[in-house]
């Protein structure tokens, strides 16, 4: 078996009116990710981290924040791609383990539903992704609620 390992890092900034969506779920809170397409950080990062693994560029080659195409788009749509990307090139995802840093809300009751939305659009195992929340501690940025951020790391296995 071959292995192959990837990582990724994606930040946006916290603004009003805006919808928060991290990992494809809806999260309700008073202020939303700004970015071109839905700017799902949680998304962008482990898409980031299988094209990484198999030294493919990054997200911004394929979906560019300048094509009108991709505005408001749905991040698991984009996910979707990048996982036939992968497929086609005769690799399968082992495992992800992702990190989301986020001052508030809390995140921790809509994991769940993230490793599902995942795991539905890659068409894996829930048990194959981790989420991990975690706080910034109050420090820089993400600690002022100014961005939230996210990290992912995943392997990717092929026989
Ligand atoms: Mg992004």
């Amino acid at each position: 078996m071959k292995i192959r390992i990837g990582n990724g890092y994606d930040i946006h900034q916290l603004v009003e009116g805006r919808p928060l969506i991290l990992g494809g779920v809806e999260i309700p809170h008073h202020l939303g990710l700004l970015g071109h397409s839905d700017a799902d950080v949680l998304t962008h990062a482990i898409m980031d981290a299988m094209l990484g693994a198999l030294s493919l560029g990054d997200i911004g080659h394929y979906f560019p924040p300048t094509d009108p195409q991709w505005a408001g788009a749905n991040s698991l749509l984009l996910l979707q791609q990048v996982n036939e990307l992968v497929r086609d090139q005769g690799w399968e995802i082992g495992n992800i383990d992702s990190t989301i840093v986020a001052e508030r809300p809390k995140l921790k009751p809509h994991l769940k539903n993230m490793c599902r939305m995942l795991a539905n659009t890659l068409a894996i195992n829930p048990d194959q992704i981790g989420i991990k929340a975690t706080t910034n501690e109050k420090l820089g940025p993400v600690g002022r609620e100014e961005g939230i951020c996210a990290l992912a790391v995943v392997l990717l296995v092929t026989q």
